[in-house]
């Protein structure tokens, strides 16, 4: 998978994304990461890549023409239109299940703005997806690119060991992970659940799954309305909210 990120500050992305497990996917050929330099397509001679907005009001903008022309530089060596995503605040606000689906592109321009933004009249002409990662206001798209980079990147086959990727984890069936403990068995008087000590698959399957309910109902009941309960299960959640509540 081909990622190419249109941005004003290319090291930022790069120093953050090839480290750890994406740098070594990148290092192993399973994935690419380009950032194109915006500011390589200015212009005029000061390479000022942004100006005023037309009507006033606070800030500068990014003009089309630059953002265009390093759109282009990439695009031109594509075979098809690839998704462009502009991140932006008022985008949809990126998911799991959305990285499930992005994860299946070949390749992937991620647009970051600046300032107050880019001119509409480019994100008219080139953007396909607006996404945001949160209901928030950052300084720049380049955070968020790095994001979804990264969300996308550990879904593609061979990123992460088979074992792990195929494991449960949260938001797999809109349920959050079960608790997880490693070694010593008991840690400031506290001890690890028993049944994960006794070797009995179908039991540590049975306890997860709860724990896994449970924790999404304390957590994000917002969740488990969209999961997929058994009615069995329906039951005993019933029994430990009655449980918590006399608590
Ligand atoms: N004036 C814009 C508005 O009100 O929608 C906000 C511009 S923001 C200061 C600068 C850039 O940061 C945006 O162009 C976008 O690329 C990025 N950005 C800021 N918050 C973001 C978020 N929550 N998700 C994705 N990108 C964001």
């Amino acid at each position: 998978m081909n990622f190419h990120i249109l941005t004003l500050f290319p090291e930022m992305v790069l120093n953050g994304l090839n480290t750890s497990i994406i740098g070594r996917a990148v290092n192993a050929g399973l994935l690419s990461v380009e950032a194109v330099n915006i500011r390589d397509y200015a212009f005029n001679k000061h390479q000022s890549v942004d100006d005023y907005p037309y009507g006033g009001g606070a800030g500068m903008l990014m003009q089309a023409e630059p953002v265009y022309l390093a759109y282009e530089s990439v695009a031109e060596k594509l075979e098809r239109k690839p998704r462009v995503i502009y991140l932006s605040p008022q985008g949809d606000v990126f998911s799991q299940k959305m990285a499930e689906e992005l994860a299946q592109e070949e390749e992937l321009i991620l647009l970051c703005g600046h300032y107050e933004g880019i001119d509409e009249r480019v994100l008219e002409e080139i953007v396909t997806d607006y996404v945001s990662i949160g209901d928030y206001v950052l300084t720049g798209g380049e955070l968020p690119a790095m994001v979804m980079v990264d969300a996308i990147s550990r879904l593609v086959p061979g990123v992460l060991h088979n074992d792990v990727s195929a494991e449960f984890e949260s938001f797999q069936d809109n349920l959050l992970e079960y608790p997880q403990y490693s070694r010593p068995e008991e840690w400031h008087g506290k001890k690890v659940p028993p049944v994960l000590l006794s070797g009995h698959h179908a039991n540590i399957e049975k306890w997860r799954r709860e724990q896994s309910i449970l924790r999404t109902y304390e957590r994000r009941p917002d969740l488990l309305e969209k999961s997929s309960l058994t009615e069995k299960e329906k039951k005993w959640l019933d029994e430990m909210k009655k449980e918590l509540e006399n608590k």
